[in-house]
């Protein structure tokens, strides 16, 4: 079963970044080739049904899936990116996070109006990191068709967080 092979190749890291916190590595299944692949083609099943316009995806795991993910659907890549990083005119929001709080950004002119995005990330712990990201897309006038994770903390209750938004996960723990 290819979603039980790449739940157990996930590795979890004890109090990383901070004491308290399971850190779900998952630079292993990027390291295999199988794994990498299928994790993308069953991100890309979800991906399909919605047909957007663009994968938005957040810095920086959300690159690697976000960024793959739309060179193999032929879409454009928007990134939402940690502060002062972008160089263009942007959109800023602060949200907290399972560990500490950050803000992200987005460029101003990423989306024409009412376009459909996709919004992709590695991870739903708490929440905040994807609602401030949907909230950013929605500031440049476009709609979140769905936010799809490769892994969900479904104890963590992220979910409640992006309450109105489709969310969908590969593996949940
Ligand atoms: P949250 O805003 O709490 O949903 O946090 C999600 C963001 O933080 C994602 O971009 C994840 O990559 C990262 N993150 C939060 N908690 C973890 C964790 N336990 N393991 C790995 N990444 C995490």
């Amino acid at each position: 079963m290819p979603i039980e092979k790449i739940k157990q190749s996930v590795r979890d890291i004890p109090d990383f970044p901070q004491k308290g916190i399971i850190f779900k590595d998952i630079t292993p299944i990027l390291h295999d080739k199988d794994l990498f692949r299928i994790s993308l083609e069953l991100l890309a099943e979800k991906v399909k049904k919605v047909k957007p316009d663009y994968i938005c995806g957040i810095e920086s795991r959300g690159f690697i899936f976000g960024a793959a993910l739309a060179n193999i659907l032929g879409l454009g890549f928007v990134p939402v990116r940690k502060p002062g990083k972008l160089p263009y005119d942007t959109y800023k929001k602060e949200y907290s996070l399972e560990y500490g709080t950050n803000s992200l950004e987005i460029h101003k002119d990423a989306f024409h109006k009412n376009a459909k995005v996709v919004l992709i990330d590695d991870l739903l712990a708490t929440g905040g990191t994807a609602k401030a990201a949907s909230w950013l897309i929605e500031q440049c006038g476009a709609k979140v068709e769905e936010i799809i994770f490769l892994i969900e903390l479904s104890f963590l209750k992220g979910r409640s967080e992006l309450v109105g938004y489709k969310t969908e996960a590969i593996i949940t723990y």
